[in-house]
């Protein structure tokens, strides 16, 4: 079964993840889409990331009702330290076939894989698909290594402006987000006072 797993912190997940999720759906041909929310991001030790249980639930909110969408604890359950090495492994130990797994985030993400634990691994459990904002340089793919290079496909988002630190940015100022996240996701950031510091 063809299918996508979308890594994200999600802080808040956004319209702009969405139309990534769906336009790689459509562009792979993907039966199913797996948001995987981070846990304790290793890479982000000391900064200040949302608790996993809030962005989790943001992310069940902004999905729930989409056929092929669902949403994985298997990160944010995952005591140890969450690395995306072990994500893929398993959802293949699952049984799905590494030629039918598909890996999508963003560049910026992208472009630090080789920081990633045993990121040389990486490419054999999974195709790598990266989403683009319009305009944002790809400076710096010509630096990753080929094996790697050669694993990655890019999806231009035309419509991907948004981003989750301007969302957490607009609420901190008292702006709307509305039309930026999905009506429950607005209620929910709103209910729990998030972003507001
Ligand atoms: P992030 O802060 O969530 O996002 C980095 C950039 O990519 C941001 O511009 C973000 O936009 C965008 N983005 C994030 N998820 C996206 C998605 N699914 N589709 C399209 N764009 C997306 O990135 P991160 O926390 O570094 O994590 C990204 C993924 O890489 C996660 O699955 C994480 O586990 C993995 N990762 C693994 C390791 C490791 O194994 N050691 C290290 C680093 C990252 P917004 O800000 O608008 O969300």
């Amino acid at each position: 079964m063809r299918t996508g797993i979308m890594g994200g912190t999600f802080d808040p997940i956004h319209y702009g993840h969405l139309l990534a999720a769906e336009e790689a759906r459509r562009i792979l041909n993907l039966e199913r889409l797996i948001f995987v929310p981070t846990g304790d991001p290793p890479h982000k030790a000391n900064s200040r990331v949302t608790p996993s249980e809030d962005r989790y639930a943001m992310t069940l909110l902004a999905t729930a009702g989409v056929l092929e969408y669902s949403v994985s604890r298997t990160e944010i359950d995952r005591k140890e330290s969450s690395y995306t090495v072990d994500t893929l492994r398993e959802f293949v130990h699952s049984g799905i076939n590494p030629d039918e797994l598909f890996f999508i985030t963003g560049l910026d993400a992208m472009l630090s894989i080789t920081s990633w634990f045993e990121f040389e691994k990486i490419p054999e459990l999974c195709t790598l698909v990266t989403a683009r904002r319009p305009g944002y340089p790809v400076d710096g793919i010509e630096r990753l290594p080929k094996f790697i290079r050669d694993d990655l496909k890019y999806i231009e988002i035309p419509q991907f402006a948004i981003s989750s630190t301007e969302i957490r940015e607009r609420v901190r100022q008292n702006k709307g987000i509305r039309f930026l996240v999905p009506h429950l996701v607005e209620i929910y950031i709103m209910s729990n006072n998030l972003y507001k510091t």
